[in-house]
């Protein structure tokens, strides 16, 4: 792709910011979709946050995407919250205004739930609870876009029991927090379960979870995405149940920003999972 001088510019903000798939997965879509405009890395360190947003109207940069560890850092620099970034407690799209003010969204929640409708298009919200493993910044997207889908209970089990009580009083009903070690009867009547902790990352310790309670007819969505065949996906497809990986909400979740940003809304397709996923394998 030749940039213009009237390209439209728009990047990841991380510290560090060289492990990001953000550039490789806009950069992507710049060249599929035609689009006379940029993605970038920009490695800023925690102090330098505050100026680096500022400079973004500036600059003219479109807007930015916000990684580890800037996400909560950022709530107080925007001058507006989307409501979903509000509840999650975290921004991970800035998208800079007409009048060079900067809009705060989240849309982590968008793309669990748009991943998890095209991987699992028989799974209905409201045909019973949903259980969510993990209480951190991953879990908490999940959960308000849980809530949001009208899920009759949302059961969130976490190592550290208070996080998971905080979270379920943060976001309110139909949130319930449940301890970890009587996860069995969580499991017993759910529709959904969600892996939404760390375990099972490439090089950390896997999830130690029986899924025999769990009903025929539950999915098992793990969104840890490397490796993409998590051990936990692997024992819910030996027994039977729908699964739906981690790495369809990486490529849902970037959607709205490069709409925001560039016009055109990209879609999710089989070559740039592939593509993608090329580049995790490496
Ligand atoms: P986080 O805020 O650090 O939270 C980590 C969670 O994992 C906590 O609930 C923690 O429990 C739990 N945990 C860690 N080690 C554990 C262990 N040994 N046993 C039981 N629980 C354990 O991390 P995060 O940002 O939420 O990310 C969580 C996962 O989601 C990561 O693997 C991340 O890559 C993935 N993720 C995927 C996507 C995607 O697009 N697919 C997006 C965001 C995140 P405690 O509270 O007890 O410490």
């Amino acid at each position: 792709m030749i940039l213009t001088g009237a390209a439209r510019v728009a990047g990841v903000m991380g510290w560090p910011v060289a492990h990001s798939r953000s550039p490789r997965l806009h950069g992507y879509w710049l060249d599929h979709c035609g689009v006379d405009g940029a993605y970038v890395p920009f490695a800023v360190a925690p102090d330098d946050l505050a100026r680096a947003l500022d400079a973004l109207p500036a600059l003219g940069v479109a807007g930015v995407n916000l990684t580890v560890p800037h996400k909560e850092a950022a709530l107080g620099r925007m001058a507006s919250l989307s409501e979903t970034a509000r509840r999650i407690g975290a921004v991970n799209t800035v998208i800079v205004a007409e009048d060079g003010s900067l809009a705060g969204d989240n849309t982590d929640a968008f793309g669990f739930i748009e991943n998890l409708r095209a991987g699992a298009p028989d799974w209905r919200a409201e045909a019973g609870p949903a259980v969510v493993l993990g209480a951190g910044g991953a879990a908490r997207a999940v959960a308000v876009a849980l809530q949001d889908t009208g899920a009759p209970e949302i059961r969130i089990v976490n190592r550290t029991p208070a996080r998971a009580e905080r979270l379920a009083s943060d976001l309110g009903a139909p949130l319930v927090a449940r301890p970890w070690d009587d996860l069995d009867r969580a499991l017993a009547d759910a529709r959904l379960l969600v892996n939404a902790t760390t375990l099972g990352m490439t090089g950390g310790p896997a999830p130690v979870i029986d899924l025999a309670p769990l009903p025929a007819g539950a999915v098992v969505n793990d969104i840890v995405y490397v490796p993409r065949v998590t051990a936990l996906l692997a024992a819910a497809a030996g027994r039977g149940l729908a699964t739906v990986d981690g790495l369809g909400m990486l490529l849902h979740q970037a959607r709205p920003g490069f709409r925001a940003w560039f016009g055109v809304d990209p879609e999710v397709t089989p070559e740039l999972r592939a593509f993608v996923e090329h580049d995790l394998d490496a």
